[in-house]
């Protein structure tokens, strides 16, 4: 099982990640900013910087990177790093909504892991837990949805639970707002990748709150393939509205 250093691991290799990314916009030309070049410059040197830091502290666990091959010999290893190196790269350079995720899984279930969100100056980690820093005022639910899925998952969770909705890009940005205490529920009714959903769910269940699959089901990762069908992450008290709400079909 993962251990006290696993835990420190995963905060100082995202954060020092999110610190690599956040220098890389700092030090360009404006004229840079937001270009294709830039956003594939800054994937291969986080995901570079982080194999490198695996391998050497680590060197006996595998490797699944958003960035990276994907190695069978993951499916076989006791101890897998699901690693999304730049989680949002279209803000990269545009707005705070990008994330660095970094998170350890075994038997299936992610045991340690951070998410840093440079534009929020926070790493969010399995240890030390998790505490809300945001309190809210108002009686609606708030969920963030999807850019790309507001229309969709938005539209249906705003009539099942008379919710505000908020759309954001990056899946760790949107999951750390509930984890902070930000929103209510983060909710995506369409397929991700392992890479996008592990650190961000092994964060928000350390800080208590529910994260499950669409269907109220398990998570599960280090599978063959690494597409993950849908992601709820919530506080407890929303969970089986959003499961149900989700549930009808809707074409
Ligand atoms: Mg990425």
């Amino acid at each position: 099982m993962a251990d006290s250093s696993d835990h420190a691991l995963a905060y100082r290799v995202a954060s020092q990640t999110g610190e690599l990314l956040q220098r890389m916009l700092d030090e360009p030309a404006p004229a840079r900013r937001g270009s294709a070049s830039l956003e594939h410059a800054a994937d291969r040197a986080a995901h570079e910087f982080i194999v490198k830091e695996l391998a050497e502290h680590r060197p006996d666990d595998a490797v699944l990177s958003e960035e990276g091959r994907d190695l069978s010999s993951r499916l076989s290893a006791e101890r897998v790093w699901i690693v999304d190196p730049l989680d949002g790269s279209n803000d990269f350079g545009w707005s705070a909504h990008w994330s660095v995720h970094v998170a350890l899984v075994e038997a299936n279930r992610p045991t340690a892991g951070a998410v840093a969100v440079p534009g929020w100056d926070t790493t969010w980690a399995t240890e030390p837990t998790p505490t809300p820093i945001m309190s809210r005022v108002g009686d609606a639910p708030r969920v963030l949805v999807s850019r790309s899925r507001r229309h969709v998952d938005g539209r249906v969770l705003q009539r099942a639970l008379d919710a505000e909705i908020l759309a954001v890009g990056s899946a760790g940005v949107k999951a750390m707002a509930v984890v902070r205490g930000e929103v209510d529920a983060y909710v995506h009714g369409g397929g991700l990748y392992e890479w996008d959903v592990c650190a961000p769910a092994a964060v928000a269940e350390a800080a208590g709150l529910v994260a499950c699959r669409v269907d109220g089901s398990e998570l599960c990762f280090n599978k063959a393939d690494p597409w993950s069908p849908g992601l709820i992450i919530c506080k407890p008290a929303f969970r089986d509205r959003i499961v149900d709400a989700m549930s009808v079909r809707r074409y």
